[in-house]
């Protein structure tokens, strides 16, 4: 009996531990920094989202800040391989947690940027009293231009979207531009409910997007992007809000729609895109 107990500790220690290891090796990949213009770099791997910076004249301007302390000082010390300028500036494309958690390895009184509802958001989020130490001291609404020496960077704001708070991280000189969390590249669009996101926005901002001059899309979850990237994900989404709103239209139900869609029931914690467009459009 001792033998059977001690075999079931053993047991419940593995299924403890197993997933715990498991999630962080899939979560921490090590930090790669990849070149993209003479100026600006994107961090890849570590914890959270994919990161990037901007070599100014005096100055680093970090876009995202991963989502751990450790994450985040180990990557400003990579960045320190590129060049002996100190990080002073930290833009946030929006507030969620593998973006902005790792906001407290920064220095302490660099300027922080973010969208003002991105702040609201933070500003509930954060717990934790040296992240509330780096809640963004500089916040917009709609446009806001950065000149750092000779370089201009735009930061836009079109619509809520994935949350209401993605702005655009633009630089117009290199017609690259970071966008966040506003495209997947390999799965279905993510629109968080809990902060206002809406699929309807997220279209209008990514055809905001393509009217940039720019062709270089560097975003939070996978390879750089190009405009024909752009194109097909929000023509798809285009296209199955069209079709749900025929549905609707025709009379079908949430679960009718999502049978014609192919969705079965619990493939996902979070509702699907599918779902979310439906219910958007119910509401409207
Ligand atoms: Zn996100």
């Amino acid at each position: 009996m001792k033998k059977l107990r001690g075999f079931f500790i053993f047991l419940s220690v593995i299924a403890l531990v197993f997933p715990l290891y498991t999630q962080e090796q899939r979560e921490t990949p090590p930090l790669k920094i990849t070149k993209v213009t003479e100026s600006l770099y994107e961090v890849t791997g570590g914890s959270g989202a994919n990161t990037g910076f901007f070599i100014g004249k005096n100055q680093v301007v970090v876009i995202d800040a991963k989502m751990s302390k450790e994450s985040a000082v180990q990557m400003i010390e990579e960045i320190k391989k590129f060049t002996q300028k100190p990080v002073k500036c930290v833009i946030l494309t929006h507030s969620d947690g593998d973006h902005v958690n790792g906001l407290s390895g920064f220095p302490k009184g660099i300027d922080i940027i973010s969208h003002r509802n991105s702040y609201q958001h933070m500003d509930k989020a954060f717990e934790d009293q040296e992240l509330r130490e780096h809640l963004p001291n500089i916040t917009f609404s709609d446009e806001l231009n950065l000149y750092i020496g000779k370089e201009k960077i735009k930061l836009l704001y079109f619509y809520p979207a994935h949350t209401d708070g993605d702005i655009i991280v633009f630089f117009p000189e290199q017609k690259v531009a970071f966008i966040g969390d506003l495209i997947f590249l390999d799965r279905d669009p993510l629109i968080h409910k809990h902060k206002n996101g809406n699929s309807f926005g997220l279209v209008k901002t990514l055809k905001g997007i393509l009217e940039l001059e720019a062709d270089t899309f560097i975003h939070g979850h996978g390879d750089i992007a190009h405009r024909k990237d752009i194109k097909v994900f929000v023509d798809s989404l285009e296209k199955k809000q069209i079709r749900i709103k025929n549905l609707i239209k025709e009379g079908k139900s949430l679960e009718e729609v999502k049978k014609e869609f192919g969705i079965e029931e619990s493939q996902s914690r979070r509702p699907s895109i599918v779902e979310i467009i439906y219910q958007e459009l119910k509401n409207k």
